[in-house]
């Protein structure tokens, strides 16, 4: 989670609260900076023991090493941004010319 160019919350760090929260397709919280803080805040009700899921909206670039995992319907099956998700479907799904 990237607050600016030079500080990031790691969740991979085993006393950083922020790894129990990952990218879903379907999110059901968002990621708010306001004041040099980020807050996660719910963007639907998350029902006891669910899993904080949110967007985090990597880049085509970005999203090449990282395959999503969340298995929810719609699933871009790479960590991408929401309004990327559409652009990508189109281009996994179009037809490979036949090589000459
Ligand atoms: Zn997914």
């Amino acid at each position: 989670m990237a607050l600016d160019d030079d500080h990031d919350l790691d969740g991979d760090l085993p006393d950083n609260p922020a790894k129990y929260a990952n990218h879903g397709c379907t999110a059901n919280a968002e990621l708010v900076a306001r004041d040099g803080r980020l807050f996660l805040v719910a963007s639907r009700p998350v029902p006891d023991g669910a899993e904080i899921l949110f967007d985090y909206g990597f880049g085509l670039a970005e999203s090449l090493g990282h395959p999503c995992l969340c298995g929810l319907p719609g699933c871009a099956g790479r960590i991408l941004a929401e309004p990327l998700r559409s652009l990508s479907k189109k281009h996994l799904r179009r037809p490979r010319r036949p090589r000459p």
